[in-house]
């Protein structure tokens, strides 16, 4: 009998009434034929009532008493769930994450999944029972009670259904699908009906919360589809699979975060290993950071800036102090005033010219920005929080993407059938045999290590920062039909903006001569470039959930004496730009580095 896994979000149990709708929507499936698995989060806000009572005692609550006292959320709501679906002559059994047996690691309030049994659940299935299953926690080694990260309800959904070889994931929720951006912030967007794995982690990852980015890291990883829904009307929704609803569009959706702090620390010793030492310490405080960006600057010194999510300030900062010292670096800085706005779309990797439109969309837009980073499917960039809704606006409407694609997918319910596998993807066995041989579920696994020698760099530091600069910039490359691949920007020296790109090592001379040519019209810019730099690509599954990829990537690297020019980030991919010497030997660093959790 085919398995259906149905999650039910906070707004959708909110109250008795709509705990009834969501059994009645359970018992509906059973009816056609299906064993039911629900999984549930807790009521309403009860998971930020609990958080805010936790504040009101202690300004550092434990993590462990936190997720004893988060956890209880799910358990209310699972208990009430099985008692309505009681009342209504079926048969339910509720769980929590320890009854289940979802293994994670200790890292409490953001613990990782490493192995879920399935046995008691399958038992109770065969049973006749629709067993219900508390979203977002799991139990560790010593039995402490875990929890997955907020919005984690989503990924214990989707890890049941890889483990359970479900047919479906349903997440029913709020809105009836997965809009171009959330529909909240922005009414003009739109609902896709279709949305590819890649393209939905970015965008989870860079605020789209309608799912949390590791379901979606496990959707892929064990081919999951996912049917985003609405728990008020049924109907259907969007489907997450491993194709996007269009192949043509270069941008497929837009997404913005507000929580983002930029720390910038000045005066780097610019030698191999002062990364490593940086990012070592943050990972050590188990604090993710994001968009990072290198600036070579004068005298032997550099500027290193990524962003941190503010919650994980305090943190940072203690970090963030000590390593300035530990390394000499001059200061750091932190600005808790910006957010993040992001435009994802596997089509850009295929097309010119798409970070220039969003660039220059902004700068008529009169909005400066403070941080660029670009990768194959993305482009972020960080932008004053008061401005961060125009720029969203301002994206979410030079790409149209409140218009559907003229060659989008219809709805269609059923997975890619076999006949048109995509070789991208793994399939369901491989993926099993591939997580059989790492430590837990939810380990990092990489695909493949690249050296890309086809590229040249050029940076122009000491640029004004008003808007409009990198607009200008990009269109004058544009113009002369070169591919920009990477883009950084960060601060420069004295508060200056410096930015980098790469482009293909024979347009390298067509493209200075227009750099130079903007840079002498913006007065005092200075250009400089490399004819030869080395690409190094790292993708998988995880790059950005794992702090210690960075680590991994940079201290090889600096080990073999290798300065790390240019860095991005993404959800499936890490890219850095190397000394074009040193290309194949930096590509065995990293092919070392990773050996372990290569598929
Ligand atoms: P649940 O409690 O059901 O897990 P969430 O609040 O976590 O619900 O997620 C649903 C919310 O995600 C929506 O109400 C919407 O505001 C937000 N959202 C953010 N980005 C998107 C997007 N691209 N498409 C749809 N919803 C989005
Ligand atoms: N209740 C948890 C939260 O609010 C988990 C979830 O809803 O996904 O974050
Ligand atoms: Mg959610």
């Amino acid at each position: 009998m085919p398995i259906i896994v149905q999650k039910f979000g906070g707004t959708s149990v909110a109250d008795a009434e709509k705990i009834m709708a969501a059994a009645r929507k359970a018992i509906a499936a059973q009816d056609e034929g299906n064993q039911v698995v629900m999984v549930v989060s807790a009521m309403g806000k009860n998971t930020d009532m609990l958080v805010d009572l936790a504040g009101q005692l202690s300004e550092r609550p434990p993590a462990r008493e936190m997720d004893m006292l988060l956890s209880t959320g799910e358990q209310v709501s699972v208990a009430l769930m099985a008692m309505a679906i009681d009342a209504l002559g079926r048969k339910a059994v509720s769980l929590t994450g320890a009854q289940i047996g979802i293994r994670t690691d200790s890292s409490h309030t953001k613990a990782r999944i490493q192995s879920i049994s399935t046995e008691r659940m399958q038992t109770l299935l065969d049973e006749g029972n629709i067993v219900i299953a508390a979203g977002f926690q799991g139990i560790d080694e010593d039995f402490n009670i875990t929890t997955l990260g907020r919005g984690g309800s989503d990924t214990t959904a989707v890890a049941l259904a890889a483990v359970l070889r479900a047919a479906s994931c349903d997440i029913y929720t709020d809105v009836d699908g997965v809009y171009t951006t959330d529909p909240r912030k922005l009414p003009a967007a739109r609902r896709t009906r279709q949305a590819g794995y890649d393209e939905m982690l970015e965008l989870a990852s860079l605020g789209a919360g309608v799912l949390h980015s590791r379901s979606v890291e496990f959707a892929k990883k064990f081919g999951v589809p996912i049917h985003v829904r609405s728990s008020a009307t049924g109907e259907p929704g969007t489907m997450v699979l491993p194709e996007g609803e269009s192949l043509q569009n270069p941008v497929s959706g837009a997404a913005l975060t507000k929580n983002e702090a930029r720390v910038t620390l000045s005066g780097v010793p610019d030698r191999p290993g002062s990364s490593l030492q940086i990012f070592t310490k943050m990972a050590e405080a188990n604090v993710p950071i994001d968009m990072i960006v290198q600036n070579v600057g004068a005298e032997g010194r550099a500027e290193v800036s990524f962003t941190v999510v503010q919650s994980d300030l305090s943190a940072t900062q203690a970090a963030v102090a000590a390593v300035v010292e530990q390394i000499g670096a001059e200061r750091y800085t932190i600005a808790e005033d910006v957010a993040k706005v992001s435009v994802v779309g596997l089509g850009m990797a295929r097309q010119s010219g798409v970070a220039m439109r969003m660039f220059r969309a902004l700068a008529d837009a009169g909005i400066n920005l403070r941080m660029i980073t670009t990768s194959e499917i993305k482009i972020s960039v960080l932008v004053e929080e008061s401005r961060a809704l125009e720029a969203l606006q301002a994206v979410h409407d030079v790409f149209e993407l409140q218009r559907p694609p003229a060659d989008a997918r219809p709805f269609r319910l059923a997975p890619p059938s076999p006949a048109e596998p995509s070789d991208a993807e793994p399939s369901d066995a491989d993926a099993v045999a591939v997580v059989e041989h790492l430590a837990g579920m939810e380990d990092l696994r990489i695909e493949e290590v690249l050296l890309d020698e086809s590229q040249a760099r050029i940076t122009i530091s000491e640029v004004d920062d008003k808007p409009g600069i990198a607009a200008t910039v990009f269109e004058e490359i544009a113009a002369g039909e070169i591919f920009v691949d990477m883009i950084v920007q960060g601060d420069g020296a004295g508060g200056r903006a410096a930015m980098s790109f790469t482009v293909p090592r024979g347009q390298l001379e067509a493209a200075l001569a227009r750099t130079e040519e903007v840079a002498a019209s913006i007065g005092g810019a200075k250009v400089t470039s490399s004819p030869e730099v080395a690409k190094l690509s790292v993708s998988g599954i995880g790059l950005r959930t794992h702090a210690d990829v960075a680590i991994r990537m940079f201290r090889p690297l600096a080990e073999a004496g290798i300065n790390v020019e240019m860095i991005n980030t993404s959800e499936v991919r890490v890219n850095v730009i190397v000394d074009g010497a040193r290309g194949t030997e930096a590509l065995q660093c990293l092919q070392q580095a990773f050996a372990d959790v290569m598929r």
